[in-house]
């Protein structure tokens, strides 16, 4: 096997350990294999490795990997913070918005909406730090925004997503995401998701319930110090 190979299985390896533990089916937990920074040869390969599900965080390298590789049939995640004027060129590829947190974004992506296309699938993300220089809605602002993109026709929600805070064990933090992701549900029944899980704390977040992990590094391998 390749050291791309390898390490692809051993995280699905770690996903279906951390499942059994937390009395989870590790078939309805989605991983993203966030391949920020590197080529679209090692999206290529990972392809061929079964993968369906990749992830993104600029939009330019989004929509560049997106349209060289359209013939693959992969299901791109946006999951970096987003500018309300790159929100069309990244509806046209993404198949799921992960990052929505404020309205002009949603409003956004719902005039981005082409006559008769399907719902685009979006995520509230929350910020789970006390800093609002980081993505996500502060959690008072939750219900509104919930609620905004459950009014835009062109959207479905179908969930929350958050990053854990550095200096706070992820556990806790997944935990209060947790809870948020209740909040949100309680706006629209059917937003399940929860993306929460990175490389370093997929455990943790499978124990709190995530859906859908966000796997960079442990499988790409390094990348340089920008992502
Ligand atoms: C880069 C990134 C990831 C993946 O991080 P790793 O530590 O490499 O697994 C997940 N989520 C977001 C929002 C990211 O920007």
């Amino acid at each position: 096997m390749s050291g791309l190979a390898e390490r692809l299985a051993a995280v699905d390896a770690q996903i279906a350990d951390a499942a059994r533990a937390a009395g989870r089916d590790a078939g309805e937990i989605t991983r993203i294999v966030v391949t920020k920074f590197h080529p679209a040869a090692l999206v290529r390969e990972l392809h061929g490795l079964g993968v369906v599900d990749v992830g993104e965080n600029r939009q330019q390298e989004l929509v560049a990997k997106a349209e060289e590789l359209a013939p693959l049939g992969l299901r791109w995640h946006f999951i970096g913070q987003l500018q309300t004027k790159k929100a069309r060129a990244v509806r046209r590829v993404a198949s799921a918005v992960h990052s929505v947190d404020r309205d002009r974004l949603v409003d956004a992506l719902e005039a981005a909406a082409e006559p008769g296309e399907s719902p685009l699938d979006v995520l509230v993300q929350i910020n789970l730090t006390d800093d609002p220089a980081r993505g996500g809605v502060a959690p008072d602002g939750i219900e509104a925004l919930a609620e905004r993109i459950a009014a835009a026709p062109s959207l479905a929600l179908r969930g929350v997503m958050a990053v854990a805070p550095l200096g706070e064990a992820p556990a806790a933090a997944f935990e209060r995401l947790a809870g948020y992701a209740a909040r949100v549900r309680s706006v629209e029944p059917h937003a399940t998701w929860i993306s929460a899980g990175m490389s370093a704390d997929l455990v943790e977040a499978i124990a709190c319930g995530a859906t859908h992990l966000r796997i960079g590094s442990a499988i790409t391998g390094p990348r340089d110090a920008r992502g």
